[in-house]
């Protein structure tokens, strides 16, 4: 039976998977931690995964990436990161090596093809994947194909502008949609305000050391802390919002939520809701369906594998 690879690349972690012509997991490996600091420590780690993984019956080796990559070419052009990958070119290094045939996709793109093979969106052509962490990772599928744009940029949600006014995003920008709705960003809302109240039992939990306060305390805290409870509110406006605007301009039927943050936010997808409905056209609301992404962890590699299948 013929055979796929996929790796997803992360920062600290490689995940890698073989799955059968079936798309059935064959077999899985993963490293927790790699030394991501040089070219060459990158290519190794991973040369080492896919070696594990390789059988006779692998066709392809797929990787899904978070950062700016040219697909057709197969070259990195950069990775927030992972700042040593710059303009690598990925794919002839890999085809090299094992003589097979190598496909490179941002880890978005990667999570979306998944899901439409496999995942949530097995009976639509056209919906929305979008991941909540450290970031805003998007990517938009219409008439079953990758929206792509001219520079395989489609889909950079998470820097739409929600506030011209607001906080200043990781990409220079001020107010991105991303700076009101990350792990990181629930984590400065929560602290900012914590002068506009006088008891906070999550402040207490950390002995009034805000500094250790963390984005998983701030929603197990949502009932007990006014602060969290508000930080919460005030973040699914925000993404209500954000939502809308997808929706307004793309009319998906489905919005697939994937990524850490975006498992947390089923405790406050009532919230959310409420804000998309308030901003959105009300025929196109009425009609999309929401999922949270049943794929988990393996969504990306399982979408590096199906890159072959993908249609460019
Ligand atoms: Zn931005």
């Amino acid at each position: 039976m013929k055979e796929f690879v996929g790796i997803d690349l992360g920062g600290t972690k490689i995940k890698g998977i073989r799955i059968n012509e079936n798309f059935e997991i064959v077999e899985n490996v993963n490293i927790e931690r790699y030394d991501s600091s040089s070219t060459e420590s990158i290519t190794n780690a991973l040369e080492s995964v896919i070696k594990s993984l390789d059988t006779p019956e692998v066709l392809s080796i797929g990787f899904g990436i978070a950062g700016f990559i040219d697909a057709y070419l197969g070259v990195i052009h950069a990775s927030p990161n992972i700042p040593a990958l710059k303009e690598i070119g990925i794919k002839s290094i890999f085809e090299h090596k094992f003589g097979k045939e190598v496909f490179v996709d941002n880890d978005a793109k990667a999570g979306a093809i998944a899901e439409l093979f496999v995942g949530s969106a097995k009976d639509t052509k056209d919906f929305l994947f979008i991941t909540f962490g450290t970031g805003i990772g998007a990517a938009i599928i219409s008439n079953g194909m990758l929206v792509r744009g001219a520079d395989n940029l489609a889909g950079e949600i998470g820097h739409i502008t929600l506030d011209p006014n607001g906080p200043k995003c990781g990409c220079g920008k001020l107010g991105c949609f991303e700076t009101f709705a990350s792990g990181p960003a629930i984590k400065r809302i929560y602290i900012e305000n914590i002068k506009n109240y006088d008891k906070l039992p999550l402040l207490e939990y950390f002995s009034n050391d805000s500094s250790k306060i963390d984005t998983p305390f701030i929603f197990k805290f949502k009932d007990v802390d006014i602060n969290a409870k508000n930080t919460l509110k005030y973040v699914a406006d925000k993404i209500g919002l954000g939502l809308s605007i997808v929706v307004n301009l793309l009319n998906p039927k489905k919005i697939i939520i994937g990524g850490g943050l975006g498992m947390s936010l089923k405790e406050i997808f009532d919230d959310v809701l409420k804000s998309f409905y308030k901003n959105t056209l009300k025929i196109e609301a009425e009609s999309v369906e929401f999922h949270f992404s049943e794929l988990g962890n393996d969504g990306v590699a399982i979408g590096a594998a199906l890159l072959p299948f993908s249609k460019y």
